[in-house]
């Protein structure tokens, strides 16, 4: 299939779209805009499994988001989820303290939980869908997931590959990240602060994905309001802006990336 536009990060299996999937599907296939669309729990890795069979530009990651807790990680039940060929990566997981009343606590549960989905990756062969979310004012959940990473890489080398979605670290973060081959990806955000700019400008173009996190983060004109894969395209354009790069050679960059990244050469 020939994307336009590719959105590596969005949830539009959510209920947020449950009055208006169907057309809202349909407008982006007509656009051409790919898709993966990520699991936060197991219910909802399931849902985007079943968008994706459905529907030619969508593929799916499956994975436990790290706050969520109330439900065991049922290895199992991921791993016949992990293996269908329309799941391209295993996340969201990673580590997020933000709201964590006790950093000890939410560690010693979430620790596990992305090491169990490290192993699945790993396993079936296919890229990590990072989500990290320091607490305020500190880089401890980048920190510490570069510690895991490093020592997984140690583990199983070039087997072990993914992206860090919502990037919100700095040059630093980022640099640890690309040394280990895994790619970066901005949301709308960019279009209306310029706190992660730098690192923008900094990170290799083969190291950037483009992705909208739908339904949140709309960009600027609609802040607060749901957004959907086709903020994609304003992704793009304030990436080429602030790289100072043509906006058609960003678009078919993010189209590679995502091609290279989830394999979807081999889907196509
Ligand atoms: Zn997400």
């Amino acid at each position: 299939m020939d994307f336009q536009y590719f959105d590596s990060h969005c949830h539009v299996q959510g209920s947020e779209y449950d009055t208006d999937r169907d057309d809202l599907l349909t407008a982006l296939a007509k656009s051409k805009i790919g898709m993966t669309v990520v699991g936060v729990d197991r219910e909802a890795s399931q849902s985007a499994v079943a968008l994706a069979e459905k529907h030619e530009n969508i593929f799916a990651a499956v994975g436990q988001h790290p706050t969520d807790t109330n439900e065991p990680f049922v290895m199992s039940a991921f791993e016949i989820l992990a293996k269908n060929p329309r799941t391209v990566a295993i996340g969201e997981c990673g580590l997020d303290y933000f709201r964590a009343d006790n950093h000890d606590t939410a560690r010693a549960t979430q620790i596990p939980l992305l090491e169990s989905q490290i192993a699945l990756a790993v396993s079936v062969n296919k890229p990590l869908m990072i989500h990290a979310r320091p607490s305020k004012g500190t880089m401890d959940a980048y920190s510490e997931i570069i510690d895991v990473l490093k020592s997984a890489k140690r583990e199983h080398g070039d087997m072990l590959i993914g992206n860090i979605h919502f990037f919100v670290g700095g040059i630093e973060e980022a640099r640890a990240f690309l040394e280990m081959g895994f790619t970066i990806s901005y949301t709308a955000v960019i279009t209306f602060a310029n706190d992660y700019d730098e690192t923008i400008r900094y990170t290799p173009l083969r190291s950037i994905l483009s992705e909208t996190d739908s339904p949140y983060v709309s960009p600027a004109p609609n802040r607060g309001k749901r957004n959907s894969p086709f903020a994609v395209v304003d992704v793009v354009q304030a990436i080429a802006r602030i790289r100072g790069e043509n906006e058609e050679t960003i678009r078919q960059a993010m189209i590679e990336n995502a091609t290279r990244v989830f394999g979807l050469g081999e889907l196509a």
